[in-house]
């Protein structure tokens, strides 16, 4: 479909035009020029998009269209129309936000449950008649379970971020849930990656359905600068550090493999005299919303999070994402780096690279079908020996595995640089001040073939 297409050619409804205008969008993205027709055409869906894509306003505008075009006689209290089942509360809470925006010129209700926090509440504000509700599954099931909320309404239900569910093992609550709604319905299935067990599940979920898919992980990929540093292990910490307090960065998300991990570099990067906090699943839903709010209001300058922590936080134009440690599953890479240069804004990603990362990074590229361009550490902080036990120490400390080999490619240049396969580009001046006390950069370096200057090195 041509991306062209406007959405005044998406047929949709007066307020909801509105709505789109208020939001600033001129044209629909990519994967909302794909999804809008479709799911006004009334079919089940099948959509390859991650969060990032404007994904959320691809279900959400047309479900509302929906609404509003069959309006019912009779809305009864905690029955809805549409269900929208996520993974996180976070995305949850983020997803009944778009259904506000969007319908913010509409009568359209929505309601968002979750779990961790005090179900009276929701069970009061279920006594109101609601169109549409955002639910992550195992709280929608106690919901059930009390008789709160009623099933047996829903016109379109939408899985939303399903893979991430599926890793989250809520399969026996979907299917719980299946149960309890009417068979005749729309299914619209979003997930950022087609393994066997999506397919599975779309297979029992979805009829005749149609597939649309956004090239999102080149997408995402093309929109972020980013950059690999080839470091030691030993040296993470400091570096980051460094490259924080040195470059000014004032909103920054690094990722670690660990809940442990996060926890130490937070607090290490404290003791350097930054701030920052960890967040991650062990922490209580509380003690999250703090540290997300910390950070979007600029209280807090670094958060550092694992992956499961930082599923389906949207937070508005983040600049920089560092990997402290790459994934070992490669698409939680486009995850992370899927939270900046979001929609047209302008990001970039760095990773440290440690020489037992390597396979990472090799997976990585495979996936999104380019070669990241790497540089050497920043300067000065390259002469100690490597770790002797690289980037697995965090693994080893939470007690898991790694029973693959160590790649042996790296080959020290003078200085401990390590030399990477993309030339490394002749950088004349660092913010990073230290004297090198390398060989030229230049040695090796093309014009044509240099990296781009990460932005933490622009002022
Ligand atoms: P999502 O992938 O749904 O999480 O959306 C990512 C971001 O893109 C959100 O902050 C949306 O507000 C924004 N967005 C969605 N659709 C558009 C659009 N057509 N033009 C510009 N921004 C958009």
């Amino acid at each position: 479909m041509s991306t062209t297409i406007t959405f005044a050619d998406l047929g949709l409804a007066d307020p909801l035009m509105r709505a789109i205008a208020d939001a600033g969008y001129t044209i629909p993205t990519p994967i909302q020029a794909q999804a809008i027709p479709r799911v006004l055409a009334g079919g089940d869906l099948l959509a390859a998009a991650q969060t990032g894509t404007g994904k959320t306003a691809g279900f959400t505008l047309p479900i509302l269209h929906m609404l509003l075009a069959k309006p019912l006689e009779v809305r009864k209290a905690g029955r809805p129309r549409v269900l929208i089942l996520t993974p996180t509360r976070e995305l949850t809470a983020q997803v009944e936000e778009s259904v506000k925006t969007y319908g913010c010129h509409t009568k359209i209700s929505s309601m968002v449950i979750f779990g961790g926090v005090n179900i009276n509440p929701q069970i009061s504000a279920l006594r109101k008649p609601i169109d549409i509700l955002v639910a992550t599954p195992g709280r929608l099931l106690d919901h059930c379970q009390q008789r709160t909320v009623n099933l047996s309404g829903i016109e379109i239900l939408v899985l939303d971020e399903a893979d991430r569910m599926l890793d989250m093992g809520f399969i026996r609550d979907i299917r719980k849930i299946l149960a309890l709604m009417p068979r005749q319905r729309q299914n619209l299935l979003f997930s950022a990656t087609f393994s066997d067990e999506i397919r599975e599940l779309s297979k029992s979920v979805l009829s005749n359905a149609t597939e649309v898919s956004v090239a999102a992980r080149n997408t995402t990929a093309e929109r972020v600068d980013q950059t690999v540093y080839l470091v030691d292990q030993a040296h993470k910490r400091d570096i980051l550090s460094h490259i924080i307090s040195e470059s000014g960065w004032h909103q920054v998300l690094v990722f670690t493999r660990t809940k442990h991990g996060a926890n130490r570099l937070a607090e290490k990067l404290v003791k350097d005299g930054l701030s920052a906090s960890a967040i991650h699943g062990n922490k209580s839903q509380a003690a999250r919303t703090r540290a997300l709010d910390d950070f979007k209001k600029g209280k807090v300058a670094v958060l550092v999070a694992t992956d499961i922590a930082a599923r389906g936080l949207d937070i508005d134009q983040l600049p920089q994402v560092v990997n402290f440690e790459l994934p070992n599953i490669p698409e939680d890479y486009v995850h992370r780096i899927g939270r900046t240069g979001r929609a047209g804004a302008a990001g970039s990603a760095i990773s440290l690279v440690d020489s037992s990362e390597i396979k990472y990074l090799k997976a990585i590229e495979r996936i999104i079908k380019k070669t990241i361009p790497q540089l050497p550490a920043p300067t000065g902080w390259t002469a100690s020996p490597p770790s002797p036990h690289g980037a697995d120490d965090e693994a080893r400390a939470e007690g898991r595995r790694d029973g693959q080999r160590r790649p042996q490619q790296r080959s020290a240049r003078p200085g401990g640089a390590v030399r990477s396969g993309t030339g490394t580009g002749a950088r004349t001046s660092t913010r990073t001040g230290a004297p090198s006390g390398s060989t030229p950069r230049s040695a090796t370096g093309d014009q044509a073939n240099r990296p781009r200057r990460p932005a933490l090195f622009n002022k």
